[in-house]
Parts: structure tokens; C-alpha cells; sequence
């Protein structure tokens, strides 16, 4: 960290200014060199937080006029001295401004490393860090919502308190274990299976919402499931409202994935529209067919069409039942085609009571409006809201999460089995170990790299 990074901040183009972010040691002095300000007396104050008009040079070339943010550390983005260059927005300014910086000692920064200097710093954990790039990336309001909540620290607060807790109970095993045996009473027993308990709960109180928070940051995954011709490439299509998928009367055409993303109320829908599954020999179909398969098993919600003319009959697939039956609980049955039918005669289906099913038809137009609220429903269960509690919603931090809570009940399962103290230490450590790496009070630098790495250049 002792070398000067420099970056373009704003993406490669042409525009009204580009950025060009400077931080570290020698910003100052690589400055002196290059920068020429018009108000000398204000340059050489050395004050914060001011901007500074005046012309940048190469040598003696003259290479734009630029005006000149300065935040010195550490109260600044990185920690260090970071100065802001904003020059105008072609990428030749910018370009060789950047190469004068390297000139006098700078080095071109790496993708996110303005941000994992200030990481570094402790400007901000890495629940912060992985805020911001949601932040920048998101598609949705509500995403880029729920980002800036967690940038503002209330969710690192929420879990800083639960490693508090851990290294409470760590303190409390310590301070115990010099004990002699037989003084480790049932009073000590308890107290920690209490203070075990209680991590445990405000554990599982963050992770309550993290698949909320999961599917906001990701969108829902949602396939689109249904034996060849009953209309899932007409669906993802009118979903679209545009031709994307192809549409043909010829069973087995949709033999690649499609993928697309629409947005439904706030909520982002990751839809894929999968080979229709069926029985087949053809080598080519049944690469689609074991594809779909695996497609419904990662999906947040299946929507399987069904023929309302073909199942009046009330006879389904193979295929059709298992998925019934695997995945009763995130399917969405649409009952396709009704506009066929004269009568709604199938409403009282042989369809079991667990299964939702929509009347419905593409054709027509039946049945968007409730599927949409289904969706949004099974998104928002319990009516989270994200505005008071910034949810979790990183895998990465989830699943830290989960296998901390994982630890603790297996401390607990330790303590209520009389397993001596110093033996259930060892699970309560390995709950801090996983609780540190959600927002990086331990953490790898291979870890730091791979998050940091997400970043664009310049951030
Ligand atoms: P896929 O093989 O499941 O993707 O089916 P397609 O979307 O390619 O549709 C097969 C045929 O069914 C096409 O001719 C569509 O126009 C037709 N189709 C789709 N939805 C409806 C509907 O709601 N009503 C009627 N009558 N036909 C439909
Ligand atoms: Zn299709």
C-alpha cells in the first residue's frame, strides 16, 4: 500500500468530463509536478476538502485544463490522500493525463483497489465494500435501495453484535476452563447454553430475510417448464412483449435455453425458457431435456404450463407429474390454451389442493395479472420490509452466516451433552471464524482479491 494508484474513474468514452482518481503517498508531490493551478497561494495551503482550477502538463506540454478535488487522509474514500482530476471528457485528455501520473511514480490501480485500500484503511468492513458494487450494478430500484442501506453500516452493526456475542462466549469458556472440574456447576452449564442461545437467535433473526434479500440482489430465477407446443416461447415472449424466443407450431424447437431478464412490480425476473420435456431419442433434444432438468432444480419458482385442452382428460406426463411432486412448493401451474375451451370445467382439477394453478391463456391474455401477484407474494412472504432492516443478500455472506449457525448449534448440542468446555470452544471458534468473514475481521487475501477484482478500474 505504500505505492500512489491511479485510475479512470468514469467508464471509457466520450462525455462531458472524465475522473481520473489519484490516491496515496505521492499524490501531492506527482500533483506539484504536473498540475499548475491558477490560484497558487490556495494550491500550497495544503487545505481538504477544496478545488482547484488550473492546467495539467506533461513536461512542458500543456495537456488539458482540469479543475482538481482534494481529500487528504484519512478522511477521504481510500484513507490515504486521494485527489479527484476532472479533465474534459474525451479519452485523450484523460489518457495522457493518466500516463503523466505514471510518469512521476504513480501506478495504474487494479480493478476495485480504491476500494479495497479503503477496506484495508477500515473505512468500511466488507459488507460495505460488497454494497457498493450492488449499488453500481443493480437493475432495480429496490436493489440498488437495499445496497445503499447496507453501505450505510446498519447491517454491519447487526452482525457485530452477534461476533460480540461469540467472542463473549469465548471470553466466558476462557475464563472457566481454569476451574477445577467439579466447580463447573449447573449454574455455569446454563448460563452458557443461555448466552449460546441467544447468538444463535440474533443469528437467525439477520438471516431471516437473506432470501428476500438473495432474490432482490439476483432476481428470481424462474424457468419456464412444459411438455413441447403448450406455449412456454408464446409466454416468455408476451413477457417480453417483444419476439425473442421462436415461436413454431413444430414440437421440440426450443432446444437451447433462453434467457431474459423483466422486471415485474420492483422485483428482477431471471426467466429461462427451457426444452419442453418430454421422452425423446433424438440426442440433440435430450442435451435440452437433461438441461431443463437441471434448470428446475435451481430455480426460485417454476412456471409449468399445462394444455387445457390436451389435461381435460386429467391424464399428465411422466414428466409432468414429477415435477408436481419435486417441487409442488415453487410451482406455479398455468393452465394454458383456456381460450380452446368452451366451459372452465377443469377448475375443479384433479390437481392437488398444495398446487396453485392459473386459469390462463397467452392467446387471450388470461391470467397475467394473478401470476404476477403470485410472484410478487411468494417473493415478499411475510411482507419484509426492506426499508427499516437491510436484509442480507449476498451469497457469500449468507452462507457464512449459515454455516456459522450451523457452529453454534453444534456448541450447543456440546454444551447440552456435557462435552467438556474447552471442547466446545472449538465449534464456538470456528462460529467467530465464519461470522469474521462477513465483514472481513479475518479474512484471506485470496478472498479480498476475489471480491475486490468484481469492481471496475478506477472504483
Ligand atoms: P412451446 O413449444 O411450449 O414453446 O410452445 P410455443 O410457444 O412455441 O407455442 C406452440 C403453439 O401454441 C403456437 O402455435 C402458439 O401460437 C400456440 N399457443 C400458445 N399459447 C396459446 C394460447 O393461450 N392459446 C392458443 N389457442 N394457442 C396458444
Ligand atoms: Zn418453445
Amino acid at each position: 500500500m505504500d505505492d500512489t494508484i491511479v485510475g479512470l474513474a468514469t467508464p471509457a468514452g466520450e462525455g462531458a468530463i472524465h475522473v481520473i482518481r489519484l490516491s496515496g503517498k505521492q499524490a501531492q508531490k506527482i500533483l506539484d509536478v504536473c498540475f499548475c493551478p491558477v490560484h497558487q497561494d490556495k494550491w500550497l495551503s495544503d487545505t481538504t476538502f477544496t478545488l482547484h482550477l488550473g492546467n495539467f502538463y506533461d513536461g512542458a506540454m500543456q495537456l488539458d485544463q482540469v479543475l482538481i478535488s482534494r481529500m487528504k487522509g484519512p478522511h477521504s474514500f481510500t484513507g490515504e490522500d486521494v485527489y479527484e482530476i476532472n479533465c474534459h471528457g474525451g479519452l485523450i485528455p484523460a489518457r495522457r493525463i493518466i500516463e503523466a501520473c505514471l510518469r512521476q511514480g504513480a501506478r495504474l490501480a487494479e480493478p476495485g483497489e480504491f476500494s479495497k485500500r479503503a477496506f484495508l484503511n477500515g473505512k468500511m468492513d466488507l459488507v460495505q465494500a460488497e454494497a457498493l458494487i450492488d449499488l453500481i450494478s443493480s437493475r432495480t430500484e429496490l436493489s440498488a435501495d437495499l445496497a445503499l442501506l447496507q453501505l450505510g453500516g446498519r447491517l454491519s452493526s447487526r452482525i457485530n453484535e452477534v461476533r460480540q456475542d461469540i467472542l463473549d462466549i469465548l471470553s466466558y469458556i476462557e475464563a472457566t476452563i481454569d476451574f477445577p472440574e467439579d466447580e463447573i456447576d449447573d449454574l455455569a452449564l446454563k448460563e452458557l447454553s443461555e448466552k449460546i442461545l441467544n447468538a444463535k437467535e440474533n443469528s437467525l433473526e439477520i438471516f431471516k430475510g437473506s432470501k428476500t434479500g438473495k432474490i432482490i440482489r439476483e432476481g428470481l430465477s424462474t424457468v419456464i417448464a412444459g411438455r413441447p407446443n403448450v406455449g412456454k416461447s408464446s409466454l416468455l415472449n408476451a413477457l417480453l412483449h417483444e419476439e425473442r424466443a421462436i415461436v413454431t407450431d413444430i414440437p421440440g424447437t426450443t432446444r437451447d435455453e433462453i434467457h431474459e431478464y423483466i422486471k415485474i412490480g420492483e422485483v428482477l425476473l431471471h426467466l429461462t425458457d427451457t426444452a419442453g420435456i418430454r421422452e425423446s431419442d433424438d440426442p440433440v433434444e435430450m442435451i435440452g431435456i437433461e438441461r431443463a432438468w437441471k434448470a428446475l432444480s435451481m430455480a426460485d419458482v417454476i412456471l409449468l404450463l399445462l394444455d387445457a385442452s390436451e389435461i381435460r382428460s386429467g391424464r399428465l406426463t411422466n414428466e409432468e407429474k414429477t415435477i408436481l411432486e419435486e417441487y409442488a412448493n415453487k410451482t406455479i401451474v398455468l393452465i394454458n390454451k383456456i381460450d380452446l375451451l368452451s366451459s372452465y370445467e377443469f377448475k375443479d382439477t384433479f390437481l392437488s389442493p398444495e398446487v396453485f394453478a392459473l386459469a390462463f391463456s397467452v392467446k387471450n391474455r388470461i391470467g397475467f395479472a394473478e401470476l404476477e401477484k403470485e410472484i410478487l407474494s411468494r417473493v415478499f412472504e411475510g411482507e419484509i420490509s426492506v426499508t427499516i432492516d437491510p436484509l442480507l443478500s449476498n451469497i457469500r455472506q449468507i452462507q457464512a452466516l449459515e454455516n456459522c449457525i450451523h457452529s453454534l448449534e453444534k456448541a450447543l448440542e456440546a454444551v447440552y451433552a456435557n462435552v467438556p468446555f474447552d471442547l466446545v470452544s472449538i465449534d464456538v471458534r470456528s462460529a467467530l471464524e465464519e461470522i469474521s468473514l462477513i465483514t472481513g475481521h479475518q479474512v484471506q487475501e485470496e478472498l479480498l482479491n476475489n471480491i475486490f477484482s468484481r469492481f471496475c478500474i478506477g472504483k
